[in-house]
């Protein structure tokens, strides 16, 4: 057995001073031949390890580089120097990896984002990296404990899926087919009955028509898993692999649907605040610098936590499709023809650009449109009663924009049928969705929540490639 640390948070956390204990991690640095600081990922201080001069030999001090794996023994001792309460005095010190300091890629000193990308094996080694896995990890815990309270039973969804009706985005194909000497049908196109699953197969967009199975029987349920979209969408908020919540509620409307909504993601930022406050600090601080290289204009008017606290302390701004565009129209930025896709007006969809003028420039805070034309939505969404609108309702968040996409779904049989006519979907695919509809059918709702733009919108990361471990995007799937 050779686990017998101290995680060092737990060094911090709890009275350790005058005990020996021993503590295992990654060097950060080494200075003047004393002093390291040592990283074992359970918080993004490090501690400060001191040796006493003279005791170590050369050789060893040699191999005390950064990121080497070490494991020290040594006493606690309250600090005397800056910025730490507690230091170690080392007895002993035993090297686990070397870390060649000349081929290590990671210097101690400030690595861009890109580069950092690039060497996604290596960045959970950097403080940021730290701060935001971490907190990744405990949103992720926050919304099974959000589901768990409130009593949703949680689904898990399949990945491999055989409907391709849903329409949120261009599907990847999943095939066990030979690409040479595919089977092919009389008129020339694949065979897709010689194929693993006798039909052709697609990893999912969403969980949620599947979702809806269970909600009409369990009542509430959620799903938390992951979702892919082949768009080619180059963007600092799309990802082809992603992970989304997707709650679905029996006996709920549009409006329970919104209350449940902004309830659960100030739920998120609420147990960020309480129980990552020291990465949270951290990622504040490295937005502030990051953004002080950028003209006034482009910088937050809030700092991470301020802006954290915003959120979570006023309501969510509730306004209809139709306002929206309005207030978009008589805006001065459509007027001084400033947005690059003009607004035309009602049966439009907003580009980002206009959701993140609602957001960031009119409201200043996170917009819920609700009540969308039905052209651009989904053939489940409710049809409200004018014949033109859905019951279908988008969260815009500062700087992200789309972070939830929800609606009410089409209880009534005859409506939902009529609805796919008209949008060419294949009833005898969906036979088992019409089936709910059949057989006791109840008003129902749910959203998507993207968890990588959720996880965003706490961490202040701008790019969502660095709030996911191994991104997944067009031309890019390395590690
Ligand atoms: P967008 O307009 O931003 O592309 P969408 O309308 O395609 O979003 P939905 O199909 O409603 O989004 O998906 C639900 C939620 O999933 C979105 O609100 C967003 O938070 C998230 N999401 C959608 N597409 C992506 C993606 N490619 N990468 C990461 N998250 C995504
Ligand atoms: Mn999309």
């Amino acid at each position: 057995m050779i686990n017998t640390r101290v995680r060092i948070k737990e060094l911090f956390q709890k009275d350790f001073v005058g005990k020996s204990v021993t503590v295992m991690g990654w060097v950060r640095t080494f200075r003047n031949n004393q002093f390291i600081a040592l990283n074992d990922g359970s918080t993004n201080t490090n501690l400060q390890v001191v040796l006493e001069l003279n005791k170590y030999d050369d050789l060893l001090l040699k191999r005390i580089t950064t990121s080497a794996a070490i494991k020290v023994e040594g006493l606690v001792v309250e600090s005397l120097g800056k910025g730490q309460k507690i230091e170690i005095k080392t007895n002993s010190i035993e090297i686990f990896g070397d870390s060649d300091a000349e081929k290590y890629p990671l210097q101690p000193k400030k690595h861009s984002l890109e580069f950092l990308r690039e060497n996604a094996h290596l960045r959970f080694r950097t403080s940021t990296f730290g701060s935001v896995f971490r907190i990744r990890h405990s949103l992720a815990f926050a919304i099974h404990q959000f589901f768990y309270e409130k009593g949703f039973v949680h689904i898990h969804t399949p990945i491999i899926t055989a409907s391709d009706a849903e329409g949120a985005g261009e599907m990847f194909k999943v095939t066990a087919l030979p690409f040479d000497k595919t089977p092919r049908c009389e008129d020339g196109s694949v065979n897709f009955k010689e194929d693993f699953f006798g039909r052709a197969t697609n990893l999912t967009v969403s969980g949620q028509l599947e979702g809806e199975l269970a909600a009409t029987a369990l009542g509430e349920i959620y799903t938390f898993g992951p979702t892919f979209r082949a768009e080619n969408s180059n963007t600092a908020r799309h990802l082809a692999e992603f992970w989304m919540i997707e709650p679905e509620m029996a006996f709920c409307d549009l409006e329970d649907n919104m209350n449940l909504a902004e309830e659960f993601i100030k739920y998120i930022i609420k147990h960020a605040i309480d129980f990552n406050r020291e990465d949270l600090d951290f990622l504040a601080t490295r937005l502030a610098d990051e953004e002080k290289a950028l003209p006034q204009d482009k910088r937050s008017e809030m700092g991470l936590i301020e802006k954290l606290e915003f959120v979570l302390n006023n309501s969510f701004e509730r306004i209809t499709y139709s306002e929206a565009i309005e207030i978009l129209k008589e805006s001065n930025y459509n007027k001084k023809k400033k947005f690059n896709y003009p607004i035309t007006g009602f049966g439009m969809d907003l580009q980002s650009e206009h959701e993140r003028y609602l957001v960031e420039k009119h409201f200043k805070k996170p917009v819920i449109l609700r009540d969308y034309p039905k052209e651009i939505k989904a053939f489940y969404m409710r049809q409200n009663d004018d014949g033109k609108t859905v019951a279908a309702m988008d969260i815009l968040a500062p700087g992200i924009g789309e972070i939830v996409g929800g609606s009410q779904r089409e209880e009534r049989l005859e409506n939902l049928e009529t609805r796919m006519k008209e949008m060419n979907i294949p009833e005898k695919e969906l036979w088992w969705y019409l089936d709910t509809r059949k057989f006791g059918t109840v008003p129902h709702a749910g959203f998507g929540l993207g968890f990588e733009r959720m996880v965003q919108f706490v961490t202040g990361m701008t790019n969502i490639r660095d709030v996911i471990a191994f991104p997944r995007t067009p031309k890019n799937a390395e590690f």
